[in-house]
């Protein structure tokens, strides 16, 4: 339907009514009212005429409004009409006809031209509300638009969203497993709870028994406590007794020595090579104190029968050729204790050169073959270390001296030979007697002495390859001072143990004595016989004997001399070595 020729119409239509002035409803009104400035045209005839009944008729938006054409009037039929091939024509004459025609027609463009109009109106309508719904329409396209933006920037969001739940859900799968993981080891966990829950239970258990037996211990010791704190009273007391004891047994064994003489003598009988007993020498069965030395005389006239000559000697004790060196040194024992205590002990070996002095002071490295030095140090060390649990602490200090022509030689030193230094005897204000540049080695152990044994033996053996059988020429003096000291008590202590291996007491003739020969005998004898006054002094015994005027070179003699140097010197802390 196009909107051109329904103006037009309505153009048409609007003059001719405000002409006739009719009343055509509201709708008409307001269009005769717009056009009131038009003029009104001859074609005004129209008056009087039958009109359908005109009102504010609608119709509907949907029906088609069609163009005005005769075709479409119905008209009643009326005189002077002509009908030709179903066609109506009028009489030339019947003006009225034409006219009642004519009004039909009018009334039909009217009817036509209302309905139009309605229509019009209608449209309008439609097209304002279609105007408002374009708008309503373009406002929601809008909104739409913008709900559209909205989406796609929820889409977008979502779409962030999105990858983050994939992100999540890989996350998912990976915690999953993990889950999964933990869930193994927490059954495992579980199963090992279990059975530590059983453990807990029977260590538990085991706690209480436990502590039901704490608690009797805890009884038992506060009553030990109380018990060892009367134990330590007791302890005290009986350590003040103890070392009263030890003093008294000091004081008891050092009387005892003292009453069997400060001075002693043994002697030892040492075996021939092929073992026995010389047929000079008899030891009576019955006494060990006891040795004769028997000799045949020959009759000088040759008329009277050979005489038997015996010479007796007692001494404090005799050792024959069977006795070990633990036996010997059994007596010697007690002295080394007294040296422990505190008294000044000395020990020399003299007799001949063979007669076993070394064996008898140093003997061999073998255990039961070990000579008085390595025994009596091992008596001493032991001694001291019982006497360190009554708070005694001892030190002690070695030196190994030889003593040739009246010189003294190191048997301690390990330098060179060339810087061997050359030592002289001093006494100190307080009667102590050093010798100067000599090696004083401080020793704990029985090894060490031992190795001080060995060290001094090398020495002797150089000196030895220089000059020949110069060890029994020479004396060699073991001395270890012992020094204690018992701080709780107060109390100190200070001795010396002298072992002495004295040169061979042979003596050789005079006549065949020629020069370092002579000069040592001189120095030798000299030493001895000093020796021997010293000890008879120290023993308050005027020696009055002298030795025999007569020289025998031969082993006899020597026993004899020997046998009667010890006499001499009678009760010295001698071990007297003899021949057999
Ligand atoms: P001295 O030192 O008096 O010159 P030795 O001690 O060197 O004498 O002894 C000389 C030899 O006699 C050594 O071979 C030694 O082993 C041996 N001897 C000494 N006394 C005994 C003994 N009581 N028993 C066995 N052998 C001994
Ligand atoms: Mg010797």
């Amino acid at each position: 339907m196009s909107r051109l020729p329904v103006s037009a119409s309505k153009r048409a239509l609007s003059s001719s009514s405000s002409e006739n002035g009719q009343d055509f409803g509201p709708a008409q009104k307001k269009i005769c009212k717009d056009r009131e400035t038009v003029k009104p045209r001859a074609a005004a005839t129209i008056v009087g005429g039958r009109r359908p009944a005109v009102g504010p008729t609608k119709a509907p938006i949907s029906r088609p409004v069609r163009a005005g054409g005769a075709a479409t009037v119905a008209v009643g039929p009326s005189r002077g009409k002509m009908s030709v091939g179903g066609a109506t024509k009028r009489q030339p004459w019947d003006l009225k006809g034409k006219v009642s025609d004519m009004e039909g027609k009018v009334r039909n463009f009217q009817t036509k031209i209302k309905s139009v109009n309605q229509e019009n109106e209608v449209l309008k309508d439609t097209v304002v509300q279609s105007h408002t719904k374009v708008v309503e329409m373009e406002k929601t396209l809008a909104r739409q638009r913008n709900q559209i933006s909205e989406y796609e920037k929820e889409l977008q969001a979502l779409l962030g969203v999105r990858d983050k739940l994939e992100k999540v859900s890989g996350d998912k799968s990976l915690l999953e497993k993990e889950l999964s993981n933990l869930e193994g080891k927490y059954k495992v966990m579980e199963t090992l709870r279990d059975s530590q829950e059983t453990e807990l239970q029977t260590l538990k258990m085991k706690l209480s028994v436990q502590e039901s037996a704490l608690a009797r211990l805890q009884t038992t010791l506060t009553n030990t406590e109380e018990e060892v704190s009367r134990l330590k009273d007791t302890v005290v007391q009986q350590k003040d007794e103890l070392h009263a004891g030890e003093m008294e047994r000091r004081r008891l064994h050092n009387t005892i020595q003292e009453l069997k003489g400060n001075i002693r003598v043994f002697c030892r009988v040492r075996p021939l090579v092929e073992g026995g007993l010389s047929k000079h020498i008899q030891l009576p069965a019955s006494d060990n104190k006891t040795i004769t030395l028997a000799k045949t005389e020959e009759s000088h006239t040759g008329k009277t029968s050979d005489t038997q000559k015996n010479y007796n000697f007692n001494f404090d004790r005799v050792f024959g050729p069977q006795a070990s060196q633990h036996e010997v040194f059994e007596e010697i024992s007690l002295l080394v204790q007294s040296a422990l205590d505190g008294y000044n002990v000395c020990c020399f070996a003299y007799g001949q050169t063979g007669s076993g002095k070394t064996y008898t002071m140093e003997g061999s490295e073998y255990d039961d073959y070990r000579g008085v030095i390595p025994r009596a140090v091992k008596q001493i060390f032991r001694a001291a270390e019982k006497l360190g649990a009554q708070g005694w602490e001892f030190t002690f200090t070695a030196s190994f001296v030889e003593i040739y022509n009246e010189t003294l030689r190191d048997l301690l030193f390990t330098g060179k030979a060339s810087k061997r230094p050359e030592h002289e005897i001093r006494k100190s204000t307080n009667n102590e007697v050093t010798i100067t540049n000599l090696t004083y080695q401080k020793v704990s152990s029985e090894d060490q002495v031992l190795g001080l044994i060995m060290l001094a033996n090398q020495n002797r053996s150089t000196a030895q390859t220089a000059q020949n059988d110069r060890s029994s020429r020479s004396h060699s003096v073991f001395q270890l001072d012992i020094e204690g000291v018992n701080v709780g008590r107060d109390v100190k202590c200070k001795s010396t143990l002298c072992l002495v291996d004295l040169a061979g007491s042979e003596r050789m003739l005079k006549s065949q004595s020629q020069g370092e020969r002579f000069k040592e005998m001189t120095a030798i004898n000299g030493s001895l016989s000093n020796l021997g006054i010293v000890i008879s002094a120290l023993a308050n015994k005027v020696c009055k004997e002298t030795y025999l005027g007569k020289e025998e070179p031969d082993s006899f003699g020597e026993t004899l001399n020997s046998l009667r140097f010890a006499s001499k010197v009678s009760c010295i802390h001698v071990c007297f070595n003899v021949p057999s």
